[in-house]
């Protein structure tokens, strides 16, 4: 059976947001390099539409990552399954995520970026579900919207690798909890 999927935020909804966080960026950094870093798949088209409206120096990264291990999915256990072309090295970076559920994927992702001696890691974010936060730690710098707790698709975000295309977010009615995050990514 088809998944029926209500609009959430509209097209015109995320635009508009991803300006104003964009130039809070813009503020924030000025005209200081910066590096930004998509976490794959479901980041990609938000950080295009977000650097687009950047106007310091940019340059971009990808990495892919598994958010759990393959026994269970609570098992907080994060695989890099595509790792960074550049290094960190003096930089400014900043990371880019689709969404922030339990706050496991970027937990151990910070973790690991730190290390690599970049001048300063933040995190920026279209989408966050604090409900779920498992990992308090992880702090996000800038959040486009803050939703509740249900599997969402669009803008990126897939169920079963469909709807990425999608030019709004929307919620996915009918799936079961257990569905939903073995198919994201
Ligand atoms: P976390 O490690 O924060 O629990 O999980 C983050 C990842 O889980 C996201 O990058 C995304 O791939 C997936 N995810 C979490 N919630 C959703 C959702 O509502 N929709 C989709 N499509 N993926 C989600």
């Amino acid at each position: 059976m088809a998944e029926q999927i209500r609009v959430l935020l509209t097209e015109e909804e995320v635009q508009r947001r991803i300006t104003q966080v964009a130039e809070e960026i813009n503020r924030d950094y000025g005209n200081t390099p910066l590096h930004l870093i998509c976490v794959l798949k479901g980041g990609v088209m938000f950080m295009c539409e977000l650097a687009k409206r950047l106007t310091m120096p940019v340059s971009f990264d990808f990495m892919s990552v598994s958010s759990y291990g393959s026994e269970t999915k609570s098992s907080g256990v994060v695989r890099i399954i595509k790792d960074l072309d550049e290094p960190l090295t003096g930089k400014h970076v900043l990371i880019v995520e689709d969404i922030i559920d339990t706050g496991r994927t970027l937990a151990y992702l910070i973790d690991v970026l730190k290390q690599r001696g970049p001048e300063d890691v933040r995190l920026c974010t279209l989408l966050d579900k604090p409900e779920r936060r498992v990992k308090k730690q992880v702090s996000v710098d800038y959040t486009c919207f803050t939703i509740p707790d249900a599997f969402v698709v669009g803008y990126g975000l897939d169920y079963d690798q469909k709807y990425r295309n999608y030019p709004f977010i929307g919620v996915v009615d009918g799936v079961a909890e257990s569905e939903e995050k073995e198919s994201a990514r």
